[in-house]
């Protein structure tokens, strides 16, 4: 059994090597914490470690999972739009290209009592992040992804309605719904960090470190630690 274990992650893996790195700049990464980490992304840099295949696995299912959220969503009465006409995922690029994106959905109307259209993100996690979700709201508890609806709300032109977002508890399968207003200045000041991350990796300068220690608790779980601190500046 263990063969067969080994067998399907080193495909996984197999297939994650084989996947043309982005050429753009990702809306989903500005809310990171770290500039630097951002830009190596960007230009392309090989992390020091690859994904493991457990890894790999962890992040199809919670692709899968939110295939089923959006069926429970249906059900319930929302008309959730998940696809354009030509069945891609919907998105936008701006910058000539160099920042885009591509959001999980938009509810186009669907039960009383909400606005519609509204812009759709869906998140899975386990219970302890969750938990979190709920006990302090998103904002605080997971900052990047409120930075990444807001961008996503400003890009897309859906500013008007408050966005929701769908966050599964992978473990027992409970759900958060939370109803994001637009909020202009954060959404600007993400705009103006993916600008800023634009012209340094253009001029070729990489940006400060977050930390000044490579076992800063971030930097620890870095996959470019080693490539970063190698680096003369
Ligand atoms: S090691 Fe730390 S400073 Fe360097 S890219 Fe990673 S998070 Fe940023």
């Amino acid at each position: 059994m263990n063969n067969i274990n080994a067998l399907i992650e080193t495909a996984l893996q197999a297939k994650s090597d084989s996947q043309k790195p982005r050429n753009y700049l990702g809306t989903s990464s500005l809310g990171d914490a770290c500039d630097r980490r951002i830009q190596y992304q960007y230009m392309g840099i090989k992390p020091d470690t690859q994904f493991t295949g457990k890894q790999l696995q962890t992040f199809a299912m919670g692709h899968a999972l939110e295939d089923l959220v959006i069926d429970w969503l249906r059900l319930a009465g929302f008309d959730l739009s998940t696809r354009n006409k030509s069945g891609d995922q919907y998105g936008f690029s701006v910058a000539d290209d160099k920042i885009a994106g591509h959001i999980d959905g938009v509810l186009l109307s669907g039960p009383d009592g909400f606005s519609y259209p509204a812009l759709w993100e869906c998140k899975t996690m386990n219970n302890k992040y969750w938990r979190d979700c709920v006990n302090r709201g998103i904002a605080l508890s997971h900052p990047h992804y409120y930075a990444q609806v807001q961008l996503y709300m400003a890009y897309m032109r859906l500013d008007e309605n408050p966005a929701l977002i769908t966050v599964l508890n992978k473990d027992s399968a409970e759900m958060h719904h939370e109803w994001i207003a637009f909020d202009a200045q954060v959404a600007q000041k993400y705009s103006d960090r993916a600008v800023h991350i634009l012209k340094a990796s253009n001029a070729k300068e990489f940006l400060p470190r977050l930390a000044n220690d490579p076992n800063y608790f971030i930097c620890k779980m870095c996959r470019f630690n080693k490539t970063c601190w190698e680096q003369q500046k």
